[in-house]
């Protein structure tokens, strides 16, 4: 018995599998499409000065909407264009797209942008980057990339090397997530980081979770200690804010700040929010 009931459900998984591999194609297609008309879109989410609310720059966040399929998320077609092998042709479009809106901001903000694992593994990534703020016209002093821990793992001597070639220039480099990939204390010493991002499981557990509040307590404190940048991701309610504020993290994102927003209703953030207050 238990032996056919083991057979149907390989058949069922296996029939699944051909599903997921029949619309993992489409979606392929779909998005080399979208990348090839210039269809894919970046957005922008401001990173606050804690104690202000000011922002000092923004995330890029790539946006697809297909006709057909609808909103994708990131977290769907940028792994899937990492496996396809196609994540430059991706990166290198939402890269000038973001420097090129990035021209429009006041200079002292800085755009962050992030780094794909498989384009840490690939040595012509620095000259790729560096060619397109170029030729955008974007000083490299402005740019700060988000690479998580997974990245740094694949292919360690690849990725330092690519970082430094890149922080001789004046690139910043963020670790991204903060707390959800492996060994973490001791990347923090083998590599050079600006900023380190605490990911938001942490943040949204804050209030209920004594333990996330110790983590993240210990996680700003180490920092200081290392003369690292702290951001909290995710932030969404007063009530985080003020914890993570009295714990002396330095900046903050989350929808509680300002959510995702195109090119042009970032304008408008800043002229409400930015020039009278800042000057
Ligand atoms: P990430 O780099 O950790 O980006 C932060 C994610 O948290 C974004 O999701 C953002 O919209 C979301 N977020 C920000 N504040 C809040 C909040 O208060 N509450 C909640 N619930 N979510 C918040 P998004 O835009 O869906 O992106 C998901 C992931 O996709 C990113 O995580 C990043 O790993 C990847 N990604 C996005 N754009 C790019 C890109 O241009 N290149 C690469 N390589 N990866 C990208
Ligand atoms: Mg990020
Ligand atoms: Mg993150
Ligand atoms: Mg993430």
């Amino acid at each position: 018995r238990s032996k056919r009931r083991g057979r149907g459900q390989i058949t069922v998984y296996s029939q699944q599998i051909a599903q997921e591999m029949k619309r993992a194609t489409q979606l392929e297609q779909a998005l080399r499409n979208a990348i090839i008309n210039d269809q894919v879109d970046v957005h922008f989410q401001p990173i606050v000065t804690m104690a202000t609310g000011l922002p000092v720059g923004f995330e890029a966040l790539a946006r697809w909407n297909d006709p057909d399929l609808g909103f994708v998320s990131p977290a769907i077609f940028v792994p899937l264009a990492e496996e396809r092998g196609f994540i430059d042709a991706l990166s290198e479009a939402l890269l000038r797209k973001a420097a090129e809106a990035a021209l429009s901001w006041p200079r002292e903000l800085f755009l962050s942008f992030n780094v794909s694992s498989a384009q840490l593994m690939d040595p012509g990534t620095a000259g790729n980057i560096l060619s397109i703020l170029n030729r955008v016209g974007f000083d490299p002093h402005r740019l700060d990339l988000e690479i998580t821990e997974t990245a740094m793992m694949t292919s360690a001597e690849t990725a330092q090397r690519i970082l430094l070639e890149l922080r001789q220039l004046g690139v910043r480099v963020s670790l991204d997530d903060f707390g959800t990939g492996q060994s973490s204390l001791g990347r923090l010493r083998d590599f050079t980081f600006d900023k380190v991002k605490i990911d938001r499981a942490f943040v949204a557990r804050i209030t209920s979770d004594r333990a996330s509040e110790h983590i993240i307590k210990a996680i700003i404190t180490m920092c200081e200690g290392l003369d690292l940048q702290v951001v909290a991701e995710g932030i969404e309610h007063a009530e985080e804010a003020e914890i993570l504020k009295r714990f002396g993290c330095g900046l903050g994102q989350g929808y509680y700040y300002g959510k995702p927003a195109d090119a042009a209703a970032t304008l408008r953030y800043l002229n409400e929010r930015y020039y009278d207050q800042s000057a």
